[in-house]
Order: structure tokens, then sequence, then C-alpha cells
């Protein structure tokens, strides 16, 4: 496998091939999996993928049956949960039967804390078909869904038995949600692997879209490892972070309407950089050069026109913190991070400005 997870939850393969997807029944009957599958995907995924995935368990002995949620975040919701579990329970899961689930981050999300709460959990393995999916929602054990004051609000800790990537996957995926992935992946070498920076620099992107199984396994073994070492956001996992703090802000700014969660923490790096090589901590060409990569791969470098003031504002979560109080994550180079209190306002006000400017 390309990583190994080992969270307190369960120790599980994180497998990353061409062609992954149809040694899913395989993968389940070595896993020791013996009752009936339950595949589910979304409106968007299920068209794609479902029969390919479900003739995979088919040959392998399992029966599966399918079910899609309306594609969209906006159905990340108590409602689409509570679809699932109407199809599992009119279905009579028992604790024997396991879940796929197969789609983006949403799907993985949503289908992750189903499996995780239905008859106090089923084992589940996680298909991801997004580039976000594959390099970041399906590791590390979170699952959940959003609630009308915030995302993510409500959840579980829960890791699958095993994570399935085929990369050809995204030969469907749209640019714009490949770049959105791409984000998240630069964000690992960023703050850990210089030598996958390297790497991705080098890579060819001209012709067609770029989806290596390689880089797409490096990624995937840092985000293990850290989530090995922490699973529940106490130490390293902050690392995961990097370019968050702003990003965030910005999503909740513009309502997660105008940018897509990985283009927002495009600029959030851009704003830790800026604030990094302020500080003397990181140097102006390691910035120029996470930049360069950061245009590179399609992603932006401002968001125009947002009020500065208010994009600050939004970093204070509570609003009773000070914006010294944030534990910002850092890099003092490429493929280091580390995390910092006590960052003057004053500066953090100078990049927001920055990557706010027209
Ligand atoms: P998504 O699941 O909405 O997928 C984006 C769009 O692409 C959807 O319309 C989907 O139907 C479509 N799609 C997916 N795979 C496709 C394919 N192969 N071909 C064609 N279309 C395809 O969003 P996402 O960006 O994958 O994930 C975002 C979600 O992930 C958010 O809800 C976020 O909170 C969550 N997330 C979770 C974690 C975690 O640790 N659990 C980490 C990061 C993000
Ligand atoms: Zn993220």
């Amino acid at each position: 496998p390309a990583a190994i997870v080992t969270a307190p939850g369960g120790t599980y393969p994180v497998l990353v091939g061409e062609g992954a997807l149809g040694a899913l029944g395989a993968i389940c009957r070595d896993l020791g999996l013996d009752g009936r599958a339950f595949i589910i995907t979304d409106t968007t995924v299920g068209p794609l993928f479902a029969a390919r995935a479900g003739a995979a368990l088919e040959s392998a002995g399992y029966t599966a049956a399918t079910f899609a949620i309306p594609a969209g975040e906006e159905h990340k919701n108590l409602q689409t949960l509570a679809a699932v579990y109407d199809f599992l329970i009119d279905h009579r899961i028992e604790r024997t039967d396991f879940i796929v689930t197969l789609g983006g981050g949403v799907v993985t999300d949503l289908a992750g804390f189903a499996a995780a709460t239905i008859l106090r959990g089923v084992p589940f393995l996680h298909a991801p078909t997004s580039l976000l999916a594959m390099a970041d929602a399906a590791i590390g054990g979170k699952t959940g869904i959003d609630h009308p004051r915030g995302k993510n609000l409500i959840g579980a800790f829960a890791q699958p038995r095993a994570v399935v990537i085929d990369p050809l996957l995204l030969r469907t995926l749209p640019d714009r949600q490949l770049r959105n992935g791409w984000a998240e992946l630069l964000k690992h070498g960023f703050i850990l692997d210089e030598p996958l920076v390297r790497d991705l620099e080098a890579a060819s992107i001209d012709g067609p879209p770029l989806t290596s199984a390689d880089l797409i396994a490096r990624s995937v073994a840092i985000k293990a490892a850290i989530v090995s070492e922490d699973e529940r956001e106490s130490g390293r996992r902050t690392l995961l972070n990097y370019g968050h703090t702003v990003g965030h802000a910005i999503e909740a700014v513009t309502g997660y309407r105008a940018y897509l969660h990985g283009e927002a923490v495009a600029i959030g790096m851009r704003a830790a950089g800026i604030i990094a090589a302020e500080l003397g901590l990181l140097p102006p060409a390691d910035l120029e050069r996470q930049q360069a990569l950061i245009r590179r791969f399609g992603l932006p470098e401002a968001a125009p026109g947002l009020d500065p003031r208010a994009v600050f504002d939004a970093t204070l979560v509570d609003k009773k913190v000070r914006a010294g109080a944030i534990r910002w994550v850092l890099l003092e180079r490429i493929g280091q991070a580390v995390v910092r209190q006590g960052v003057p306002d004053a500066v953090v006000h100078y990049a927001i400005e920055t990557v706010t400017r027209p």
C-alpha cells in the first residue's frame, strides 16, 4: 500500500493505483469482510462509477446495492443523512455488512458518518473520486455533516477499513475541481516534503490534466503519517491547517460561494507566506517559490475586492480571541512548517490587505 494509517480507532491501508477500483471486491475479501456491500455515492459520480464498483464487488461474490445522494455541499446535511439511514434500514443492514463510500469529500464525510453511526458502527471503505477526497478528506478519520450554523459541526472520528484510490477516476473530474485538490497536495509538500515540491515543479502540466498516482501516493503518505501520530488534532495535525486560517476566513466572508476550499487555501497559503516573510522566518526566495508553484497549478493568489477588515475579523472565529492568540502555521522554508502564536495584528492585517488588493 501507499501508506498505512495507524490511528487509535484502527490501522488500515491506503491503496493507490490505476485501476484500483476494479480490485475493490478482492480488497474486501482480503479484509475478511463477508456481509453485503452498500455503495453510497452521489448523483454525479454514481452514473459514472457505481456500476464498475458494484461489478468489482460482485465478481468477488458480494451482493451490492447502491444509493445516490444529491451531489453538492448543500446536501451534506441531516436530511440527506436521514435518507441514507432510511435506505440502509429498508435493506435491513446488519453488523456484518459494510459500506463503500464512492464520491468526493461530501460523500466520504457523510457516508462515513452514516457507517460510523448506523447500528453503532459498521465497517466501511472509502473509494474517493475527487482529488480533494483522495489527498485529504478520505484520510484521517474525520467524518460528518454540516449544520445550518456552520460547516462540519456534527460528526465523529471513524476509521475506514481501507481507502482505495484509483487516479483513473479523475479523468471525468472538472478542471476546477482538480485544481481544488492540487491545493491540498501542494500544501503537504510545503509543510513537510521539499522533494515532493521539487517533483511538482518538474511535473508536466501541459497536455492532459496531471493525475499522477505517484504524486497522489506521496501526498497521502504525508497526511497518513501526521494523522497516525495525532488522530485528534492536538499536536502535529495542526500543521495540516497551513493556509487554512485566512482560507477559512475568505470562505466565510464569501458565503462559501465565490471560492472552492482549495482556492481559498491557496490564497491563505500566500497570506501565511507573507506573514512568515514579514516576521523574518521565511526567506523571500522561498515565498516566491511557493507562489510560482501555486500559479503553475492554476490556483488563485488573491481575492481582490474582499474587505480586508471583514476577512481579518473572520479569522477570529471566537470574537473574544485576539489575533495574537491564533496558532499560525508558518513556513521556515519550503518543506518545513512551524506553529507560532503571538503574530502581531499589524502583520496579519498587512498580509490580508496584500491578498485582497485589486
Ligand atoms: P464534492 O464531494 O462536492 O465533489 C465535488 C464535485 O465533483 C461534486 O459535484 C461531485 O459530484 C463531483 N465529482 C467527484 N468525483 C468526480 C469524478 N471522478 N468525476 C466527475 N465528477 C466528480 O467535494 P470535494 O471537493 O470532493 O470535497 C469537499 C468536502 O470534503 C467538503 O464537505 C469538506 O468539508 C470535506 N473535507 C473533509 C475532510 C476530512 O478530513 N474529513 C478534509 C477536507 C475536506
Ligand atoms: Zn483543507
